[in-house]
């Protein structure tokens, strides 16, 4: 017989019907309640066995865990945790699973110790919620731009630049790292190395988006970007994944107003699409604050903080009067600030969240940063000090987005270049679209895994990807 997903059965009206359904087993009570999953939706099957039919050896088999194929019929249940129930007239084990040994037990299990075990950590009701909204996202993300006529490019994975000049990067090479070629005065020979020059794993798909907004006008990019950075915070990743629309004729203004619109379609598409889901992680985020102190439980309920981001202008402003905002609070009257605040310094999480959580109680957009703490390619102000960058910053977050509009006058380009130690000579492929034909043009980068965070309410971003890799972890 075919099988049924849960997900359909429990759509279907209960009238004794036969049905087949397969999953894994989440609990076995008193002999007789089997409650089955098979993550075609985070809800669980009750299967009712009669204990009396079955032979003993098989009952005994069934555990958290164990994997079953249930034939039976279909019936409303009296039971007032479900609507639906199965009375089981076949059981057949599919896989056994040693209770000694299984790590995943009927209970409530720590985030960090299921980080331990993320091969598994995908068979409980948190994971699945939180993937099933990560998938959604992805499918949303796609959507939003090919309605809008966006053309997705696959920008490499492999580059030999380093498109933010931080120096964050993984290094991609097959030269033998206990036997290195050299040339005479001692260095690398990379000329024996596979691209015959150095290359790394990249940082940001931007520049390569810049050349197809060039061509087609509006674009995206989304794909996996890497970062060595030896942070170990709760917004860092080493591999992460990054949406980067691009996008001619546009200035700061339209990528601002793109940028809102698209955050908003993100959240209202999660709310529209997994109400369930939401539901219990917005229990699950509830209880846990019960533990935390006072002041750093989070203001709103989950569902509610997404409702509100939607409804709420996002707040505009530029980085100078975020400056002088932040040295009139009291916070930092007080000294409550870590890193003291002062025009030109690269804002920290605390202040950004002092911004959007404290003073302003929405999504923050500040405009205007300084150029020393900005790429290369930001358009320059005429004021000479500052950028036409976008930093996009959400509650309990801080950054979500960055972006800007880009420099396209080549002269200035090349010239902040030159400042910054950037070779022209390395970098023509993108000057190239400054000599022929530029346009005025901007762009940003969505951060995948933060977007992700927001909208399940996890606090760690290890928790919001199947398979996190961060300094000294890279299992599985
Ligand atoms: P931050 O200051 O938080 O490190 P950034 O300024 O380095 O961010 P950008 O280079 O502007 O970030 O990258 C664009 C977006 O990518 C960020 O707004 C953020 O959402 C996300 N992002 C950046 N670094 C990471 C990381 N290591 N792990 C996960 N997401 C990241
Ligand atoms: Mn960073």
């Amino acid at each position: 017989m075919k099988r049924t997903k849960i997900s359909e059965v429990l759509k279907l009206p209960p009238n004794q019907q036969q049905l087949t359904v397969m999953g894994w087993v989440r609990t076995f009570r008193n002999n007789q309640f089997i409650s089955l999953n098979d993550g075609s939706t985070i809800e669980n099957l009750q299967i009712v066995v009669d204990f009396t039919t079955f032979p003993e050896e098989l009952l005994k088999k069934i555990h958290t865990g164990t994997s079953l194929k249930i034939s039976g019929k279909l019936v409303p249940s009296q039971g007032k945790n479900q609507t639906h129930e199965i009375i089981a007239n076949t059981i057949e084990i599919l896989g056994e699973c040693d209770p000694e040994k299984y790590p995943l037990q009927p209970k409530k299990h720590s985030l960090e110790f299921l980080r331990e075990i993320a091969h598994l950590r995908m068979r409980t009701t948190t994971f699945q919620s939180i993937f099933r909204i990560r998938n959604g996202l992805a499918f949303a993300i796609h959507q939003f731009f090919q309605n809008r006529g966006f053309v997705y490019i696959h920008s490499p994975i492999i580059t030999a630049s380093d498109a933010e000049g931080a120096g964050e990067l993984f290094q991609v090479t097959t030269l033998d790292l206990n036997n290195i070629p050299k040339t005479a005065d001692g260095l690398v020979d990379y000329t024996e190395d596979f691209f015959g020059k150095p290359a790394n794993l990249t940082v940001s798909g931007q520049l390569e988006a810049e050349l197809g907004a060039m061509a087609f006008s509006e674009v995206y990019t989304f794909g996996p970007t890497f970062r060595a950075e030896n942070s170990n915070t709760p917004r860092h990743l080493a591999e992460f994944w990054m949406i980067e629309p691009e996008m001619a004729f546009y200035d700061l203004n339209d990528n601002m107003d793109l940028a809102e619109e698209m955050l908003k379609y993100l959240l209202k598409y999660v709310l529209d699409n997994f109400p369930k889901e939401l539901e219990f992680l917005q229990q699950r985020q509830l209880d846990e604050e019960k533990q935390k102190p006072q002041n750093e439980r989070s203001s709103m309920p989950l569902i509610e903080k997404l409702q509100f981001c939607i409804k709420e202008p996002f707040e505009r402003l530029t980085y100078t009067k975020a400056i002088e905002i932040l040295e009139n609070s009291s916070y930092n009257k007080k000294k409550k600030f870590q890193f003291p605040v002062q025009w030109g310094m690269d804002l920290q999480t605390e202040h950004e969240r002092y911004l959007v959580e404290k003073e302003f109680n929405k999504p923050v957009i500040l405009t205007d940063y300084p150029k020393d703490i900005k790429a290369f390619y930001m358009r320059q102000n005429d004021d000479g000090k500052t950028v036409r960058a976008m930093d996009i910053l959400f509650p309990g977050i801080g950054e979500i987005i960055g972006g800007s509009q880009r420099e396209e006058r080549l002269e200035i380009l090349e010239q902040r270049m030159k400042e910054l130690n950037i070779s022209t000579e390395e970098m023509y492929w993108y000057l190239d679209t400054r000599r022929f034909g530029t346009v005025p043009h901007a762009g940003f980068g969505l951060g995948f895994e933060r977007l992700v965070q927001f909208c399940t309410g996890m606090s760690n971003i290890r928790d919001v990807i199947p398979f996190p890799r961060t300094p000294k972890n890279c299992e599985f």
